[in-house]
């Protein structure tokens, strides 16, 4: 059984693989979920092996209540507890309104969102038992200012930040905490193809973040502040000030 586990959705890459290193970093091990890109989450395996923690790679679609259900099974079975749930996972489909499919509507909402009820119940009940735990929902600047080409992802972010304020309410008498950051535009895959230096002009920090920049306040809210739930952290450089 480990002494301390950390659960972060979507480690393989980007923002999620920082926030696994951070939390290895700090002595936790790490289950490592991703959606099919195998060797990503094996080198992240490795490179988390480094800091002299267990770590593992579990493969399921956070967006299907039965395959999470599953990967958060196997993860009990190997590592016996869940001390950290990071709700990472994500993705964009951008587009606007008026033009915007079912499709790509349903697909960001159960990536996004409705994810983080599929994987959370299951860690709950096991948080629940041992009386402690901390999640974090990864959200986004977005949800909170709305952002047109987005409305889906809005939706999505916005609904992660009241399903974590709720959650505080319900689960902070059984020692549990539950709190979203909210980042602005990060350097990642997600981010790739946008023209970001545009962008630059309207953060006061004058520049993109990089996902150890929400790495680092993932593991102070997961970890440090043990006394707060319920808040949304924007990690932004400043953007929606
Ligand atoms: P990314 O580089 O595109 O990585 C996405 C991660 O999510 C990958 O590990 C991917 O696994 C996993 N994933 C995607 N769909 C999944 C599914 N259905 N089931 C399981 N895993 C799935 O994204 P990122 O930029 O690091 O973003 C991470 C989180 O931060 C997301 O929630 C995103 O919305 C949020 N965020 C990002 C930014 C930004 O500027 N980048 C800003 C605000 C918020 P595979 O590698 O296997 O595909």
């Amino acid at each position: 059984m480990s002494e301390k586990l950390a659960i972060v959705t979507g480690a393989s890459r980007g923002i999620g693989k920082a926030c696994a290193i951070e939390l290895a970093k700090a002595g936790y091990d790490i289950a490592v979920t991703f959606a099919g890109n195998v060797d990503a989450a094996n080198k992240t395996v490795e490179e988390l092996k480094a800091f002299g923690v267990d770590a593992a790679a579990f493969k399921f679609d956070v967006s299907n209540k039965d395959e999470a259900a599953k990967g958060i099974e196997e993860i009990i079975a190997k590592f016996g507890r869940i001390d950290v749930l990071v709700n990472n996972a994500g993705i964009t489909r951008d587009g606007l309104f008026m033009r915007m499919s079912a499709e790509n509507w349903d697909a960001v909402i159960n990536t996004n969102l409705s994810s983080a009820f599929y994987v959370s119940q299951p860690v709950v009940k096991v948080m629940m038992k041992q009386r402690s735990g901390a999640i974090v929902n990864m959200s986004s600047v977005v949800g909170v200012s709305g952002n047109a080409g987005q409305a889906n992802y809005s939706a999505a972010k916005a609904g992660l930040i009241g399903l974590t304020k709720t959650l505080a309410k319900e689960l902070g008498s059984r020692g549990i905490r539950v709190n979203a950051i909210a980042p602005g535009f990060i350097n990642t895959d997600m981010t790739k193809d946008l023209d970001t230096s545009k962008f630059t002009d309207f953060i006061p920090l004058k520049r993109l973040g990089e996902p150890e920049d929400i790495a680092k306040a993932v593991k102070f809210i997961a970890v440090d502040a043990e006394y707060v739930t319920g808040q949304v952290l924007e990690v932004d450089g400043g953007l929606i000030i």
